[in-house]
């Protein structure tokens, strides 16, 4: 159903995103991926993608710089033929109170979790007007919908999120376009999974305890999330049998939010 069509991921290195980029070259869309890292790894993962049988590119844009971000999408479309999907991915986390919460991060998370969305949707709906077909999906958060202490800046742009996707699609949903954000509690991603031995460690607790008590005590089916369900998802947003969903914020936490 997918096959042809040409999808740009943001943050799409590692975790959430790069399960977006492969589960849509499976499916035979041409990606453009996105994100910092070890270029040698960069690269393994963008063979391994050409490797289902579509093309595969990458931008460095740095999502903090909209001419970059401008850039990224007019790449696309030269190197891969269009923009039909974009899904805007992106983001970095920051803990703390808010009384010592550090200008520069906030910035950066306003920076990367939610104005790059605004700034590639500003230069991807116009290739999907003229395409007269397009997806827009954008990864939220259960803190799209509630929030947690210190983390302000992270809530404060995952509820901004939530706007902008209602905004868009308002504003698109005349054209064939659909714009919809998923909002993941927590994902087993290597970022999530890094941070339990150091936390069992300052907690004086089992990595089981850790997982169970600290991570996933706002989840009650006490079970991580998985990439590979975010991203099926996210296909199914991009198929046609979802092009009567738009607007919304569609929840994958476990119960969170209930
Ligand atoms: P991750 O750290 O594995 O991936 C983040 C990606 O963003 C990486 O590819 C990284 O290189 C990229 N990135 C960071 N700063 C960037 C910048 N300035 N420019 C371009 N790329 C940049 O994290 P993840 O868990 O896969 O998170 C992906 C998205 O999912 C984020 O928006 C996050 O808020 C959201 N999310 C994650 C969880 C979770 O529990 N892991 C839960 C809900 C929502």
């Amino acid at each position: 159903m997918l096959k042809g069509k040409s999808a740009v991921i943001t943050g799409s290195t590692s975790g959430i995103g790069l399960a977006y980029a492969k589960a849509l070259a499976a499916e035979g869309v041409n990606v453009m991926i996105n994100g910092f890292g070890k270029p040698e790894e960069i690269e393994f993962e963008r063979k391994g993608l050409e490797g289902l049988g579509v093309k595969a590119v990458y931008s460095a844009a740095d999502m903090t710089k909209p001419a970059e971000i401008a850039e990224m999408i007019a790449t696309a479309k030269a190197e891969l033929g269009s923009v039909d999907i974009l899904i805007n991915n992106a983001g970095i986390q920051y803990v703390s109170p808010i009384e010592e919460f550090p200008d520069e991060k906030w910035d950066a998370i306003i920076a990367i979790n939610l104005s790059s969305a605004f700034h590639a949707c500003k230069h991807a709906v116009p290739l999907m007007k003229e395409a007269g077909w397009g997806r827009i999906v954008n990864t939220a958060s259960a803190h799209a919908k509630v929030a947690s202490p210190f983390k302000a800046a992270y809530v404060a742009a995952k509820h901004g999120i939530a706007g902008l996707t209602k905004t868009v699609a308002l504003e698109v949903a005349e054209n064939n376009i659909t714009v919809n954000a998923i909002c993941p509690g927590y994902v087993w991603t290597p970022l999530v999974e890094k941070q339990i031995p150091d936390t069992a460690k300052s907690r004086g607790m089992t990595e089981e305890e850790v997982k169970r008590d600290v991570l996933l005590a706002a989840q009650p089916t006490k079970k991580f999330v998985t990439v590979e369900q975010v991203a099926s998802l996210a296909l199914y947003l991009c198929s046609d049998g979802a092009e009567s969903i738009t607007g919304t914020l569609i929840s994958m936490d476990g119960g969170w939010t209930a």
